[in-house]
């Protein structure tokens, strides 16, 4: 889903994507002219494997999410309490990038099947 920052309505629209059984479901609103919020959740189901022996290991993902997306760059400063900025620089927000990132974080963290865990 990739939407043309010019064509981003002023009113507040939600999205819904999918990767895979993982779904982001957010309501969106313009900040400034340069400058999304996406706030919403992270559910579905999410293959992933146990991380100490291999084992295939499905987790269950129901995340609150909240994403600021900017158009080029914008000035740390000006937003520096910004913890989850995502910048898109050809004039187009992919939500389905921000999703696929979000999952790919999401993988970063370390998970073990009941076997591992005992
Ligand atoms: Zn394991």
């Amino acid at each position: 889903m990739i939407i043309d920052f010019r064509k981003i309505p002023k009113e507040e629209f939600e999205i819904d994507v999918k990767e895979g059984e993982v779904s982001l479901k957010a309501r969106v609103f313009k900040k400034k002219s340069n400058l999304l919020v996406c706030q919403g959740k992270i559910s579905g189901t999410l293959e992933h494997h146990c991380d100490r022996c291999g084992a295939p290991l499905p987790v269950a993902l129901d995340e609150a999410v909240e994403v600021w997306i900017s158009d080029g760059a914008i000035p740390l400063e000006e937003e520096g309490h910004l913890l989850n900025l995502v910048e898109f620089f050809d004039g187009r927000v992919d939500f389905c990038a921000i999703l696929h990132s979000e999952v790919e974080a999401i993988k970063s963290d370390y998970f073990y099947c009941q076997t591992c865990e005992n």
